[in-house]
């Protein structure tokens, strides 16, 4: 378990709590509204949850809304929803735009003390003043501004008589100073936007840099873990809350983000997915979003374990996405039933079976489950198998069905064929097999061997099912400088159609299935109606079966 094993930042939490620091830990998980979780924001989540879990402090799930342009409720509910299917409980919801008012006021005793001016440099000019790492930066003419003509200023900032981005609110620190961050940052920026909490009440909202440090001030947040781009950004956040005269000081610590290998990674570029119809929506089973995982089939536990083997670090890294597919694995491996699903149907038809009969075969549920028992599959005289089961001409070490060829029907018979039949095209539509019905399986018949066992499923009692197959949405390839479109895999979805067994006619939306040979499905939310069952692949099995 390696939530109890040690990392960089439970020793800082150890090390609080021994020395009396602190009495009790609390973090803090902290999007912003503006798209829908992914799987790095999953560690984060992970991260911050279990810390205090295991020292049995508290967490708050706190919405950063403020920048109002960008943000809205669906992308509210949907965090709180992803929050709480990954396993996770809150102590507190907080929104940062409860907090305005008091930031509002930190900001005046900023002026007050003679430490944030109003500046009417254009963003060009500011950006241009800030210099560059190796060229100190240059003071802004108004940064000699009063007191008194600050608080009026700004005062009118508050009040709208501005436009957007005609005056900012920039702290006074140091334009030389080694990091730019700390060379006179702008904390407040005029927006006349509706903000999808506090409406027009605000025409100015609170920059990222000052409103975070208050935010986890505030709320008493003792440690504040972020991504490591925020490790410049330390100094700026110390600051404010020191000069802000904060009562309680959180500590800023940093760790590596998440990548994975073939995944966008960004609110931003996923929008764009959604935005372009490249997917169909936040939950596209393609996409890394929390709710795109969900909606492939991938569990709550399967991503924890995830998050919590790959552990923190303090050095980026990509992390090769077959790991969080054999954490899916190992989880459905005793969860979910087998069960045979036909995904390119072949007719077989078997000569010497009696018309009309049906017999039902005991197959087990799951080989790896002793209790999950066992279920009873109808047999009859024509059967589906897998297209490529049959080959007219097989290359050597084809063990399956071709002229002359005999295999083992799972759970069933023997069957040998003998004849097949194909269209004007050319494609094979049916083939005519005998059965030897010593053969059945569990007769402990052990006369001949076959080596090739292959699924089947029930013509009569099949059951239509559609098969959504899925490969990385991005092709990666660093040696072009293609944009970020252009990278888009075309071939990113499959859609077969095809049979399941008569037993899974009442499966439901998340219901999941080992699909023998084929790999773990999921019943998909979307597209799965009463009449029709859709399936999407979560991942393949791990599997030597290959021609
Ligand atoms: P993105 O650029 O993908 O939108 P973000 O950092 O802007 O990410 P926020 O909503 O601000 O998104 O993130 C909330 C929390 O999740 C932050 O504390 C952030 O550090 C963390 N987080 C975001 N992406 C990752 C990642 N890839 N790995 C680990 N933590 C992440
Ligand atoms: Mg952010
Ligand atoms: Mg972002």
């Amino acid at each position: 378990n390696a939530s109890s094993s040690s990392n960089f930042i439970k020793n800082i939490v150890v090390d609080d709590l021994q020395s009396g620091k602190h009495k009790e830990i609390i973090t803090r998980f902290p999007p912003e509204p503006n798209g829908y979780l992914h799987i790095g924001h999953a560690k984060s989540i992970v991260l911050n949850f279990e810390l205090a879990d295991e020292f049995k402090g508290k967490t708050n799930l706190r919405f950063d809304d403020t920048n109002p342009t960008k943000e809205d409720v669906e992308y509210v509910e949907s965090i709180k929803e992803d929050v709480k299917w990954l396993g996770y409980e809150w102590d507190n919801l907080y929104f940062a735009s409860n907090y305005f008012e008091e930031m509002y006021s930190r900001a005046v005793l900023l002026i007050k003390k003679g430490l944030a001016y109003v500046c009417d440099l254009t963003p060009e000019e500011i950006r241009e003043y800030r210099g560059t790492l190796t060229e100190p930066g240059k003071e802004s003419p108004y940064r000699s501004r009063t007191i008194e003509e600050n608080l009026e200023l700004f005062d009118k900032m508050k009040n709208g008589e501005f436009k957007d981005g005609e005056k900012v609110l920039r702290a006074k620190i140091d334009m030389t100073s080694p990091n730019i961050n700390m060379r006179d940052p702008i904390i407040y920026r005029i927006s006349h936007s509706e903000h999808h909490r506090t409406g027009d009440k605000w025409c100015i909202y609170p920059m990222y840099d000052f409103a975070h440090p208050l935010e986890d001030a505030i709320e008493g947040i003792t440690h504040s873990i972020c991504t490591l781009e925020f490790a410049d950004h330390r100094p700026l956040y110390d600051w404010v809350v020191k000069e802000c005269e904060m009562e309680k000081v959180p500590q800023q610590i940093e760790f590596a983000r998440l990548n994975l290998t073939n995944a966008v990674m960004s609110k931003r570029k996923l929008k764009l997915l959604v935005d372009e119809k490249v997917v169909d929506g936040w939950d596209d089973p393609r996409m890394p979003t929390v709710a795109g995982l969900r909606r492939r089939g991938y569990t709550p536990e399967s991503i924890r374990n995830f998050c919590k083997e790959i552990g923190v670090a303090k050095a980026a890294s990509i992390v090769d996405s077959q790991m969080l597919d054999y954490f899916i694995r190992e989880d459905l491996n005793t969860k979910a039933p087998r069960t045979m699903a036909i995904l390119r149907p072949l007719k077989v038809v078997i000569t010497n079976y009696p018309e009309d009969q049906v017999e039902m075969l005991p197959i087990e549920n799951n080989p790896d489950n002793e209790e999950a028992g066992i279920r009873q599959v109808p047999f009859s005289k024509e059967i589906y198998i897998e297209q490529e089961d049959f080959m007219e001409n097989p290359p050597k070490k084809y063990f399956r069905l071709f002229p002359g060829n005999e295999v083992r029907l799972k759970g069933a018979y023997f069957i040998k064929c003998n004849e097949f039949i194909k269209d004007e095209a050319g494609n094979v539509t049916e083939i005519h097999c005998t059965y030897d019905p010593a053969t059945k399986s569990g007769s402990g018949f052990t006369e001949r061997k076959v080596k090739g066992t292959i699924h089947w499923v029930d013509a009569k009692h099949a059951v239509p099912a559609e098969f959504r197959l899925y490969e990385p949405l991005l092709l990666e390839d660093e040696s072009t400088d293609k944009s970020f479109l252009e990278q888009i895999n075309p071939n990113s979805m499959d859609i077969l159609n095809g049979f399941v067994e008569d037993n899974m006619v009442n499966a439901k939306p998340q219901d999941k299935f080992q699909f023998f040979r084929h790999g773990y499905f999921n019943v998909d939310t979307k597209y799965t109606t009463e009449g029709k069952l859709v399936f999407n692949r979560i991942v393949s099995l791990k599997s030597s079966f290959k021609l």
